[in-house]
């Protein structure tokens, strides 16, 4: 049987992409999702330019329209952000992709809570804005079984009707 795409936040997989060049391999969904997936792996801040290592950020503003910006400079990336997302979000339709797994809580990455205890990182929002219906979850959330049950249906759904 053909493995599921399933996209993930790079660092997840052990690749060091993190601002501080390092990365936060995941054991345990690597061994919950190796035999079922075929990883497509994406780190939005490393991929769209912003180099390795760089400068942590955060996001600020309104929940709707919040901003990626620098820790320490101030620099507002959320353009740059953006126009990359636009293209490399065409080019994981095209690969098929049936879900995506988050780094919960960064800026780029974070599904929930990554601002006033409620906002979703930049380039997740524009994925999901992107993707209407593909499943999402993040490494934490994964932790449960039943979100994990239900997160497996659910890829295995959007896969089928691929
Ligand atoms: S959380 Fe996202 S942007 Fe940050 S290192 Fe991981 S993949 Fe890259």
């Amino acid at each position: 049987m053909d493995k599921i795409k399933l996209g993930i936040s790079s660092c997840l997989l052990g690749e060091s992409v993190r601002y501080d060049a390092g990365h936060k391999l995941d054991h345990f969904l690597k061994s919950a999702f190796d035999k079922l997936v075929e990883w497509v792996s994406v780190c939005p801040e490393a991929e769209c330019g912003l180099g390795i290592p760089r400068e942590a950020m955060h996001l600020t503003g309104a929940l709707e329209s919040s901003r990626l910006v620098t820790n320490l400079t101030n620099i507002d990336y959320t353009d740059k952000m953006l126009k990359w997302a636009e293209k490399r979000l065409k080019e994981l339709k095209k690969e098929k992709i049936s879900g995506f797994i988050f780094k919960a809580n960064s800026p780029s990455c974070g599904l929930y809570n990554v601002l006033h205890e409620k906002g979703t990182g930049i380039f997740a929002m524009a994925l999901m804005r992107y993707f209407r219906a593909l499943p999402v979850e993040d490494e934490e959330r994964l932790r449960d079984e039943s979100v994990r049950k239900k997160f497996i249906e659910d890829i295995s759904i959007y896969s089928s009707n691929q």
